[in-house]
């Protein structure tokens, strides 16, 4: 048997440089059935290349089949909503790591990418202040009757509520405080008042007690198997008269059905949505200026936002090849 003689460096720099050499070839996917704007994809291939590495875009696609080639022998692959099912995973034979370029990753078959030993990570936080403006916007454009004619009324001075005090329901409860309302929050998760201290927000401590006192609910939670259909009928009910359910989190954590009812039975109930729910049409045609649905889902869709996200998914996959850096991963 000959003796292996494992390969010694001199300096961490040229082991690096070692590994970084082999991985040369390696073909970053961007599979963007919605595409990232021109600033970002220059910004992406930048940092790709100027790695060493190749970039291949996909955009705009209409067919799934289109998807499960480009995948076909991509290293890393960076989406935006896009699907990455069980099957894309399966038609991905080099596949090493999977960034989806915004907080949300339910579009991600974790499983899937877990069990092929597959990394996945989110941007979180890149996007954040595009989806908290767009969240203080809905409050204005709901306080104005969806500026129609007729008398509106003020956000300062009222109860805003976040529901899940995470990077973008952070963001709404400070924008809400400079407006001058109370803000108040829920998340179970964070154990640290002084997360809430800081921000001059109230935290209470059920989900309950924060309904119970919301002039306007700003949605924030991720949609999990716990969350989804989770909020409808009671806690609508239990909001305070003239209170309006803002939502830019994700539509499946709505119980369409239960929130039909609240407002049917409540005509002083509003909700506002990005994005439309199955119900869109039934809502509008029933609840008129009470409702509204963002055709497309849009709070992400800044300029900002896209360079912000599409960019740290460059970095990200490039730190992962070079560092092994997993900060980010979410299916560990
Ligand atoms: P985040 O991960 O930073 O924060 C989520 C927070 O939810 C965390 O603080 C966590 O503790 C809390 N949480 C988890 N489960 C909870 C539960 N059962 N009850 C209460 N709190 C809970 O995420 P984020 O970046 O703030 O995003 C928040 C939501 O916004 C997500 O649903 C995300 O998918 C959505 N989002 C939507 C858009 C859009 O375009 N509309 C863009 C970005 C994010």
């Amino acid at each position: 048997m000959p003796t292996i003689v494992p390969y010694t460096f001199e300096k961490k720099e040229e082991k690096k440089e070692y590994f970084t050499s082999l991985m040369k070839d390696m073909k970053i996917l961007v599979a963007t059935e919605k595409p990232f704007a021109k600033k970002a994809v220059d910004g992406i291939r930048e940092i790709v290349e100027g790695a060493g590495y190749q970039l291949a875009l996909l955009e705009k696609y209409t067919d799934k089949t289109q998807l499960l080639d480009a995948v076909a022998d991509a290293d890393a692959m960076i989406v935006r909503s896009d699907k990455v099912t069980a099957e894309v995973i399966a038609a991905a034979r080099n596949l090493k790591i999977v960034v989806r370029a915004g907080a949300g990753y339910d579009n991600v078959d974790l499983e899937a990418a877990s069990t092929r030993g597959i990394v996945v990570m989110n941007t979180p936080g890149q996007n954040s202040n595009a989806v908290a403006e767009l969240a203080v916007g809905m409050m204005v454009y709901m306080a104005r009757n969806q500026f129609t004619s007729g008398t509106g009324t003020e956000l300062a001075g009222k109860t805003l509520a976040i529901h899940a005090y995470g990077n973008v329901g952070k963001l709404v409860g400070r924008k809400g405080a400079a407006l001058g309302m109370n803000v108040v929050a829920y998340d179970p998760f964070i154990t640290d008042p002084k997360v809430f201290e800081t921000d001059g927000v109230k935290k209470v401590d059920s989900v309950e007690e924060l309904y119970a006192c919301a002039d306007y609910l700003s949605l924030h939670i991720p949609a999990t198997e716990q969350t989804k259909g989770s909020i409808g009928y009671d806690l609508l009910m239990s909001m305070p008269k003239g209170a309006t359910l803002v939502n830019t989190a994700r539509k499946e954590v709505i119980d369409e059905e239960g929130v039909a009812k609240a407002m049917t039975e409540r005509e002083d109930l509003k909700y506002i949505t990005d994005v439309a729910p199955a119900l869109h049409t039934e809502y509008g045609e029933k609840f008129g200026k009470r409702y509204f649905g963002t055709p497309k889902k849009m709070g992400a869709e800044t300029a900002e936002a896209n360079v912000n996200a599409g960019l740290a998914a460059a970095r990200q996959i490039v730190d992962y090849f070079v560092n092994g850096n997993v900060k980010f991963q979410v299916n560990k």
